[in-house]
């Protein structure tokens, strides 16, 4: 397996942003990810894993760690019965598709969340009232340590958030879907696809959204619109026009323009309806915001 060098976080970030990276490995089975680790360990180098970088945020000046992009048979997908068996690195869409071929729904949810089932668990990533911890029977998660399957509870799941760390890899998932109807199953992923379309800036760069909704009657969104922010722009990033719980990279954008305009958010939020946001993007290397 290769260990590549300075390659930038940019080109493996949805948002386009981020330093280059002090090592990156693209482990392909469980034998090459054990190895990875290992010379990880052996030069006392922190570890990431990247999945499709669709929630992240890498510091400009780079990140001081291996990082990983699980590839190969960890990011295969396999039904077997009513169970999709997935590699941690195995995109949502192409789970997606396995599921229907083999008539299993529940993964419908999935459809407009373009990232990994790594990055999914690692999130508890959801939609439309579903999230990972409903469909997940558990996960192999792999350390320089060892390996060994973690459940939902074990993982703490719960709202965008689970308690893995860096340096613990999901290398593999099993998840328990429902058999169903081809048919019904693209019905309801158009119709998701189209509410996003309508309601999100599907077609520009961004991370997703960039806080989790507060307890609160507005959701993030709607109190960032409310504070004036939509079109609010520094440097090359700016808060979506069509969604104010989005940043998009317009042109050039750094991650410190992006970082800049959350605290601003923050700011602005939290003088007009008294909330601390509390951001669901995940930072990597040396970013300064408030928690
Ligand atoms: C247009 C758009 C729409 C989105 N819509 C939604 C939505 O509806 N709901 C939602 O929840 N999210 C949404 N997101 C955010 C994002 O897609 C999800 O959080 C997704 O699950 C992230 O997966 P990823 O593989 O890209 O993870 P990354 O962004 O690469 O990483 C996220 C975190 O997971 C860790 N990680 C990733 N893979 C692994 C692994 N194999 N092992 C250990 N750690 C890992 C990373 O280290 C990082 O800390 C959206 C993003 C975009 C750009």
């Amino acid at each position: 397996m290769r260990i590549e060098e300075g390659i930038p976080l940019a080109k493996l970030t949805t948002i386009g942003t981020g330093g280059p990276a002090t090592a990156l490995a693209r482990p392909a089975s469980l034998a090459e990810l054990e190895q990875a680790l290992a010379w990880a360990q052996e030069r006392g180098l922190g570890v990431a894993v990247v999945g499709l970088g669709s929630n992240l945020l890498a510091a400009d000046e780079g990140v001081d760690s291996l990082v990983l992009r699980l590839a190969g048979e960890l990011a295969d997908v396999r039904a077997e019965g009513e169970l999709l068996v997935a590699g941690g690195g195995a995109t949502n869409a192409v789970s997606l598709h396995r599921a229907r071929a083999a008539g299993l729904g529940g993964f419908e949810f999935a459809c407009a969340i373009p990232g990994t089932a790594g990055g999914g668990v690692w999130m508890n990533a959801g939609a439309y009232g579903s999230d990972w911890s409903e469909i997940l029977v558990r996960a192999r998660i792999v350390t320089a340590d060892g390996s060994g399957w973690l459940t939902p509870a074990e993982l703490g799941l719960s709202y965008r958030h689970s308690e893995l760390r860096h340096g613990q890899v999901v290398a593999e998932v099993e998840h328990r879907l429902v058999p169903r109807p081809v048919g019904e199953i693209r019905e309801r992923v158009a119709a998701f696809v189209a509410q996003r379309k309508a309601t999100q800036p599907t077609n520009k760069r961004t991370f997703g959204s960039v806080f989790k909704n507060p307890e609160h009657e507005l959701g993030a969104g709607r109190m960032l619109e409310e504070c004036g922010l939509k079109g609010y722009r520094l440097g090359g990033a700016i808060i979506s026009p069509k969604h104010a719980n989005f940043i998009e990279n317009a042109d050039g954008a750094t991650t410190a323009d992006a970082v800049a305009l959350m605290a601003e958010a923050r700011r602005r939020a939290r003088d007009r309806f008294g909330v601390d946001l509390v951001h669901e993007v995940e930072l990597l290397g040396p970013i300064e915001l408030d928690p």
